[in-house]
């Protein structure tokens, strides 16, 4: 989408650290890391949020998740937190659907 930070990321116009990427999904780090690994890993497609999930989106949630465990283990992390901010209320600030992943502490 036009004006979006992160369709920005994924079609390479803004530059970010890309971990990880396939047809569906990007992983790129944290411009503003809030743990010593922090990255977002992020759907392709354009979705706002959490809450506007549509049940044909079932299935990219389910790979943002396997996504995320595949990247934690190539990383070496032993334990890690998922974490989806949801809407401004829920402290999300940009809105292209994200899952944080975060670890690294005792590395
Ligand atoms: P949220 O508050 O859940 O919307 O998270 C948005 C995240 O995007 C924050 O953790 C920011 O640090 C991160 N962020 C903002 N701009 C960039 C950027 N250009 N590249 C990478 N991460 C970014
Ligand atoms: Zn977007």
């Amino acid at each position: 989408m036009k004006d979006c930070l992160f369709c920005k990321i994924i079609n390479k116009e803004i530059l970010a650290e890309i971990v990880y990427e396939n047809n569906d999904i990007a992983v790129f780090k944290d411009a503003h890391p809030s743990a010593p690994i922090h990255y977002l890993v992020v759907p392709k497609e354009h979705i706002q949020s959490i809450m506007h999930l549509e049940s044909n989106h079932q299935e990219i949630i389910s790979k943002l998740i396997f996504t995320a465990k595949k990247v934690a283990e190539e990383t070496g992390l032993k334990g890690y937190k998922l974490i989806f901010n949801v809407g401004r209320e829920g402290g999300q600030v940009v809105d292209h659907l994200h899952l944080h992943l975060l670890g690294g502490w005792t590395k």
